[in-house]
C-alpha cells in the first residue's frame, strides 16, 4: 500500500510516501518513495520535492493555504515529472496517516479518523494551541481531496506517553484543577520515542517487557523519556512541548515565578511571554546568535565564544540532570539511546553528555562515537560500560505509516 504520511505545522507541510503494508512490515522491508517539504505556506512558499533516488527539485509558487499546498503536492506525485514508481494517479495512493501532536486523554493510540476523532481533535486545541489547528489543516485538505474512501488515519505524539503512572503525570498543583480541566503533563515525541525503542529492541533482541532504557531525542525540539518495562515511565515535556531540556528556541524548565517578574518588569503581556519562552529562549536566546547546534558548536570551535558555549554548556548539564533523575526513578537502566538531529549527527555533544558519568557505570568508547557515521544505527560504549549506549536515527514517518496500515487493516500493534 501506498501511504501518505503528513506532518502539519502552522506554515508548514512534511509529506513522506511510504509503501508498506503487513508482510512487508513483517519483513522490514517496507520503504519510502518520494518525500517533500513545503514552507512559508500563505505567502511565497518555498517547495522541496524528491522522489526516492533523484535530485530533489526546488520551487517557489504562491500557496495560500494547506489545502493549496496539498493540492500543489499531489499534482507532483501524479505528474510525469515525479515519475515515482507505482503511482501514477490518486487511486495509487491507499491511505493517508498524519502526525497530530496532542491527543490528551482520549487518544493513547492511532486512530481511524472519523468524525468523531475530529470532533476529539478539536477538543485537544486548548491543550496543543499552536499545534492541532495545524495537524486539523492537513485532515480537512486531505479529506477534501481525496474524498472519504480513501482512510485517513491520526498518530499522535502523546500516545505513547499515556502509559505514565500519575506520580509521573500530575503537576504538584490542587488536584481539582487536573479533574476540571485535565492540567496534567502529557509528553510528546511519543512516536520518535516509540520508534527507537522498537529498534533497539531489534538490535538487542529483548523482549518488550524487558526493555529499561532512557531515550533521548535532541533535535530542534528536545525531549528524554525513562522506558521502564517497554512502556514510557516519564518524559521532560509537560502539559505543552516547553517542559524539560534546554532546546533551540525554548527554554525548558523554569521557575514559574518568572512570568509573573517579566510581566512586572518588562511590562510583557501573557501571549508575548509566551512568545518569548517558546521562540526566543533555550540555544538562542542564550547564545544571542542562533538556535542551531551545529553553528554554535562551531562558534565555540573556531571562535572562542563565550555565550555560544555557554549555551552549550547549559544544554548538556540539562541533559545530564534528567539522565541523573531517570536513572534514580528505575533505580538505573539498561542503555542510553541518542536520536534526533544533534543526537543522531553530533559526536561532540555526546561525548559532552556522557563524560564524567563513570559513577553511574556509563562510559562511552570515543573512538567508536567518534568514527559513527553521520545519520547510521551504532553503538558507542566502551566494552565495560555498565550501562550500553547507542545511536539510534529517528524515523516517525515509517511509524506512521505503518500504524496507518495497521488501522485500516485493523491489526494489532504489538510494538
Ligand atoms: P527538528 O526537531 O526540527 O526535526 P532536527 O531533529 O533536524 O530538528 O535537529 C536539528 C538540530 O540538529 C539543529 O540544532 C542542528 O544544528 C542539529 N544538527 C544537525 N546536524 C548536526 C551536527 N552534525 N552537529 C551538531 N548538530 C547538528
Amino acid at each position: 500500500m501506498n501511504i501518505l504520511v503528513l506532518n502539519c505545522g502552522s506554515s508548514s507541510l512534511k509529506f513522506q510516501i511510504i509503501d508498506t503494508d503487513l508482510d512487508l512490515i513483517e519483513k522490514d522491508a517496507d520503504h519510502q518513495r518520494a518525500k517533500g517539504i513545503i514552507e512559508r505556506i500563505g505567502s511565497q512558499s518555498l517547495v522541496t520535492l524528491q522522489a526516492s533516488g533523484k535530485p530533489a527539485q526546488k520551487h517557489a509558487a504562491p500557496l495560500r493555504d494547506h489545502k493549496s499546498a496539498l493540492d500543489y503536492v499531489v499534482r507532483w506525485i501524479v505528474s510525469a515529472d515525479a515519475q515515482i514508481p507505482g503511482i501514477r494517479s490518486l487511486g495509487d495512493i491507499h491511505a493517508v496517516g498524519h502526525r497530530v501532536v496532542h491527543g490528551a486523554e482520549k487518544f493513547t493510540k492511532s486512530m481511524i479518523i472519523t468524525d468523531e476523532v475530529i470532533d476529539g481533535i478539536e477538543d485537544c486545541i486548548d491543550l496543543a494551541p499552536l499545534h492541532n489547528p495545524a495537524n486539523l489543516k492537513g485532515i480537512y485538505a486531505a479529506r477534501e481531496l481525496f474524498g472519504l474512501g480513501v482512510p485517513q488515519v491520526a498518530v499522535f505524539d502523546t500516545s505513547f506517553h499515556s502509559t505514565m503512572p500519575d506520580t509521573s503525570y500530575l503537576y504538584a498543583i490542587p488536584y481539582q484543577l487536573y479533574r476540571r480541566h485535565k492540567l496534567r503533563r502529557y509528553g510528546f515525541h511519543g512516536t520518535s520515542h516509540r520508534y527507537v525503542t522498537y529498534r533497539y529492541r531489534q538490535i538487542t533482541g529483548i523482549p518488550r517487557e524487558k526493555v529499561h532504557i532512557i531515550t533521548l531525542h535532541l533535535g530542534n525540539g528536545c525531549s528524554a523519556c525513562a522506558i521502564r518495562d517497554g512502556n514510557s515511565f516519564d518524559t521532560s515535556m509537560g502539559l505543552s512541548p516547553l517542559e524539560g531540556l534546554v532546546m533551540g528556541t525554548r527554554g525548558g524548565d523554569l521557575d514559574p515565578a518568572i512570568i509573573e517578574f517579566l510581566s512586572h518588569k518588562e511590562g510583557m503581556s501573557i501571549p508575548e511571554i509566551d512568545a518569548l519562552l517558546n521562540k526566543q529562549s533555550g540555544l538562542l536566546g542564550l547564545s544571542g546568535l542562533t538556535n542551531d547546534m551545529r553553528e554554535l558548536l562551531e562558534e565555540e570551535r573556531e571562535h572562542n565564544d563565550r555565550r555560544a558555549s555557554l549555551a552549550v554548556s547549559i544544554f548538556v548539564q540539562r541533559v545530564k540532570k534528567y539522565l541523573g533523575a531517570y536513572l534514580a526513578e528505575m533505580n538505573g537502566a539498561d542503555a542510553i539511546v541518542f536520536t534526533g538531529g544533534i543526537g543522531e549527527n553530533s559526536p561532540t555533544i555526546r561525548n559532552r553528555i556522557c563524560s564524567d558519568l563513570g559513577w553511574f557505570g556509563i562510559t562511552i568508547d570515543e573512538t567508536a562515537n567518534a568514527s559513527l557515521k553521520q545519520g547510521t544505527e551504532g553503538a558507542i560504549h566502551a566494552g565495560d560500560s555498565k550501562v550500553q549506549l547507542y545511536v539510534i536515527p529517528t524515523n516517525e514517518e515509517l511509524l506512521i505509516a505503518r500504524d496507518t496500515v495497521r488501522c485500516v487493516k485493523d491489526a494489532p500493534r504489538r510494538w
